[in-house]
């Protein structure tokens, strides 16, 4: 007689680990993509100057993408210098026009038509503090 094969082998539990590049990074390479953005803003924005205009647009894909994968998030400062719809480089002039109205300066990028808006000012309507 034949054995029967009707044993099922006894499952293994899968014990996968979590990907690791699911997970947040470490401090000292958060630390290292901050400083990776700042510089390709700052090459950005001598692109800029200089006219080459597609590659301080490619600068600001590559500090996105830095970004993105360090969960690091852009400065402020450094996040108002491009446009949010479409990541174009804005340099005031150039690539986009600046007007104050309102409190708040009104951005207007010239490849997407879009208008970007920021408060303007210490004291903004979240910002306020009640005074005592
Ligand atoms: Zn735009």
């Amino acid at each position: 007689m034949p054995a029967k094969k009707s044993e099922k082998p006894a499952k293994k539990p899968k014990n996968r680990p979590v990907k690791d590049s699911r997970r947040q990074k470490p401090a000292w390479q958060q630390k290292i993509a901050r400083e990776r953005i700042a510089i390709l803003f700052k090459e950005a924005e001598k692109q800029a100057k200089a006219g080459n205009l597609d590659l301080s647009n490619r600068y600001v894909q590559l500090a996105r993408k830095i970004g993105m994968r360090y969960q690091v998030k852009i400065a402020k400062p450094l996040k108002r210098k491009f446009c949010k719809y479409c990541y174009s480089y804005l340099y005031p002039g150039l690539t986009c026009s600046q007007r104050v109205k309102d409190k708040s300066i009104i951005i207007k990028c010239f490849s997407c038509k879009k208008i970007i808006r920021y408060p303007f000012g210490k004291t903004g309507p979240k910002r306020e503090k009640q005074a005592k």
